[in-house]
């Protein structure tokens, strides 16, 4: 492997650093001042869309959607992409100012690759430009949603309308004011193989007989302005035409969306450990206890010391992972994607627990980003499947690959 940025590539980071120093770190406590203010739930920071349009105007926009995605994508391979979203990453909502996050990408990505011209015209456009926003809706309250063939929100043919009964929650930017598309999973044969009774259909959000039950919290605080609900859905009526690619293809759309995704939240989630790291050597460099700096005790050094070489370790397995899909194709790099998708949260959490400590009291607060970072890396850990999922499928096929290798 060759670890130079090729010339793109390090221009690209320098402008995406140079646009984060100017106008993102310089807003990031205004930004959560506001969202964590009671009185503005659900709204959007009024600051976000004139920095969207300013790195819009300089080109730093849609920088995620890989190369083989034709007239959409700027050409970036996973592998070109990576540090450059490892940057954004520092500031988890930076990557919505370059319209590079999460769940939007994975569904640009979805309407890119299965969508109908009609339905690229109509919603992909507009997320591209990022003037609207969108949700996934799969997760379920009544079944467990780590295995996906439990869901069972029917989606029933009627005339020139499919009918959607059932329930969905912990449904990221639901709740969002600029949330105009939903891609919603269900079940349109309850009757056919296992893996073809699914199917992915886009519902807009102000459909009748939608109802939000409730807001969820994430450790004790709601996530304006995205928010995470719990969503009714009753005899909510979608015109057939909405349905993506078919009737019972919803897993085949499911496995094309979530490579990318996941590995995504990986590049991020090492920017996030990455600063943690730094900002705990800063402090440590500062802070006197017991007459010396706690930079000069073995047991911070050897903190320091242990996430330096995890992030780095997380780092090199995530551009493998980039590489090898953008070589061999996400099927192929699927044990790679599953194994960074279990140890770049877990990393970037361990990191910014050791961070946590270091800062003392300061370090569970909102003074410094860290707080912010941990919780954020632990229910991503959950969220795109558990841990145990991926683990469990990238051990079954390991298991296989070598009983089936020749044995030396
Ligand atoms: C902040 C946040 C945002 C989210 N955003 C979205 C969103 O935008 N859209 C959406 O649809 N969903 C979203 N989710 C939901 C998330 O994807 C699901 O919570 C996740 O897939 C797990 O499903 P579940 O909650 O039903 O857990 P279950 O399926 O009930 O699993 C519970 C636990 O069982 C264990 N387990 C499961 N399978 C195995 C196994 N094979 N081996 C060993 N242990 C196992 C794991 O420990 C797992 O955590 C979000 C979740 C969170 C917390």
């Amino acid at each position: 492997m060759i670890f130079e940025y090729t010339d793109k590539v390090a221009d690209l980071l320098a402008r995406v650093e140079a646009f984060m120093d100017e106008h993102v770190y310089p807003n990031e406590q205004t930004y959560y001042d506001f969202v964590h203010d009671p009185a503005n739930q659900w709204q959007e920071w009024p600051g976000m869309e004139a920095l969207k349009d300013k790195a819009r105007a300089e080109g730093l926009w849609n920088l995620f959607l890989p190369h083989d995605y034709g007239e959409f994508s700027p050409g970036l391979t996973n592998l070109e992409y990576a540090p450059l979203a490892e940057a954004m990453g520092r500031v988890p909502f930076a990557s919505q100012v370059f319209n590079c996050s999460a769940p939007d990408t994975g569904n640009m990505e979805v309407l890119a690759k299965y969508g109908s011209p009609e339905q690229q015209d109509r919603w992909l456009r507009p997320l591209l430009d990022g003037t609207i926003r969108s949700a996934y809706v799969m997760t379920e309250p009544q079944v467990a949603s780590s295995d996906a063939t439990n869901l069972e929100l029917s989606i029933t043919p009627d005339g020139d309308d499919y009918v959607l009964n059932g329930r969905k929650w912990w449904i990221s930017n639901a709740m969002h004011p600029r949330c105009k598309i939903w891609i919603v999973m269900g079940k349109t044969d309850f009757n056919a193989p296992r893996h073809a009774q699914h199917s992915q259909i886009l519902v807009e959000p102000d459909t009748p007989g939608i109802t939000i039950v409730r807001h969820l919290t994430v450790f004790g605080s709601h996530n304006s302005p995205g928010g995470e609900c719990e969503l009714r859905f009753e005899n909510v009526r979608v015109p057939k035409e909405n349905m993506i690619l078919g009737p019972g293809r919803g897993f085949e759309i499911a496995q094309g969306r979530l490579g990318p995704g996941r590995i995504h939240h990986c590049m991020r989630s090492i920017g996030q450990a990455q600063r943690a790291l730094e900002i705990m050597a800063r402090r440590a460099d500062s802070r006197v206890a017991f007459g010396k700096k706690l930079a000069d005790q073995s047991s911070i050094r050897q903190d320091v010391a242990k996430s330096f070489c995890e992030v780095e370790m997380a780092r090199l397995l995530t551009l493998k992972a980039a590489d090898a899909m953008d070589r061999h194709g996400n099927k192929v790099a699927k044990d790679l994607i599953a194994a960074i998708k279990v140890v770049a949260p877990q990393m970037a959490q361990t990191v910014c627990d050791r961070a946590i400590q270091v800062h003392g009291g300061m370090g569970v607060s909102g003074d410094t980003p860290i707080a912010s970072f941990f919780t954020l890396n632990r229910f991503v850990r959950i969220a795109d499947g558990p841990d145990e999922v991926h683990m469990s499928q990238l051990g079954k096929q390991k298991i296989a690959e070598y009983v089936s290798a020749n044995q030396r």
